[in-house]
């Protein structure tokens, strides 16, 4: 087997987050001989916590300029800890840094990449990379013969590494030129923590569907309290939040709409397909386009009015006919 590079940044905190982990359990897997590239503004934390992974070197760009996601200096390190390294593969977690910076690595040493792999695996002797095609309806095994080969793993999708860690790793570390970059950081704003809705991690996904928005029974609509039902299981389970498309849609027609929710909360054939354990569908019909994007939720619920929807069709174990507002309203009552 040839050597593998796991290449990972570090966070604010120095530490590593599981995706990292996850990916150096995958370039483990492999059996190669291991070189890990680290890149942050400090990195010694994390060296020390992969330091029982077997890797023959744990390379390392640092300094401050690596703390911050930019591209000119992501890409810059990586293709240090790349060249130091001269490994025929590297392996690296689908981060939204290594996602944007890779690629231009991958050109820049004239090797090939592979993004949204789910999967590695050596075939035949060689090794070879798992991923979905047309929206996770196919799913391809692929080799390569070109090197360096860069494979970009998908977050989930494998157990992270949990070796214990051990204290004052050696580190080697790898110098890079002063790179020009036109990006200054001035600071981060993002929602509290608390109105985040998108949860990767979370067990159970709960997904809302346009129901929720349309007339009910008494022939009036409830958004008020379709958005606290919604928000209070949320909170309550600490669940992720998804939406069909029809409901993410009507944010932008000006209807009836639930603040919190955005396209990027959109799950099916032309939204996401999370990786939750669980899932709970709410006043969503279960049609196919969004069906597709639950092909990762192992067990699935669904609460809907109509005996006949497509949840009904096979595509949920279990389907509660019955008013989601009851539902949710008894459902939180309970999480209380
Ligand atoms: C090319 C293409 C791509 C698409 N991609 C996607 C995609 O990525 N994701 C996606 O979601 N859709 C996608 N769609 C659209 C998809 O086909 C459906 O139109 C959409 O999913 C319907 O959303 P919905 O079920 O929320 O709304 P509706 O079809 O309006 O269903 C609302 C449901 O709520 C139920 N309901 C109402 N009130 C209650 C209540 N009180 N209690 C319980 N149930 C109630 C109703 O019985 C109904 O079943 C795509 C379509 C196309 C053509």
């Amino acid at each position: 087997m040839e050597t593998i590079l796991l290449l990972a940044h570090t966070e604010f905190d120095g530490s590593l987050a599981r995706p990292a982990l996850e990916a150096l359990a995958a370039a483990i897997a492999l059996g190669g001989e291991l070189h890990i590239g680290l890149a942050g503004a400090q990195v010694q934390a994390a060296a020390d916590r992969v330091a029982g992974a077997g890797a023959t070197r744990i390379l390392a760009v640092t300094g401050d300029a690596f703390a911050q996601a930019r591209y000119s200096t992501d890409a810059a390190a990586a293709e240090a800890l790349c060249r130091a390294s001269g490994a025929a593969i590297v392996v690296a977690p689908a981060t939204s840094r290594w996602s944007r910076a890779l690629p231009g690595v991958a050109y820049r040493l004239g090797g090939r990449i592979d993004t949204h792999a789910t999967g590695l695996t050596v075939r035949d002797g060689a090794p070879s990379v798992t991923r979905w095609f047309y929206r996770q309806r196919m799913e391809a095994v692929l080799t390569r013969t070109a090197r360096p080969w860069f494979v970009l793993l998908d977050v989930g999708c494998v157990a992270p590494w949990e070796g214990a860690p051990a204290a004052s790793a050696q580190v080697e570390t790898i110098a890079v030129a002063a790179t020009q970059s036109r990006t200054t950081v001035t600071g981060i704003q993002a929602p509290k923590a608390d109105e985040q809705t998108i949860r990767p991690d979370a067990p159970l996904l709960f997904v809302a569907g346009a129901g929720w928005t349309k007339k009910q029974p008494d022939g009036a609509v409830h958004i008020e309290e379709a958005q606290q039902l919604i928000l209070g299981a949320l909170r309550g389970a600490q669940a992720s939040l998804g939406g069909s498309k029809s409901l993410v849609d009507s944010t932008g027609e000006g209807e009836a709409v639930l603040p919190f929710m955005t396209h990027l909360n959109q799950v099916g054939q032309t939204g996401s397909t999370p990786r939750h354990q669980k899932g709970l569908s709410t006043c969503c019909h279960g049609e196919e386009p969004h069906v597709v994007g639950w092909r990762f939720v192992t067990e699935r619920r669904a609460v809907n009015l109509d005996a006949n929807c497509g949840w009904a069709r096979g595509k949920a174990d279990v389907v509660y006919v019955a008013d989601a507002f009851a539902v949710v309203r008894e459902l939180n009552r309970l999480l209380a």
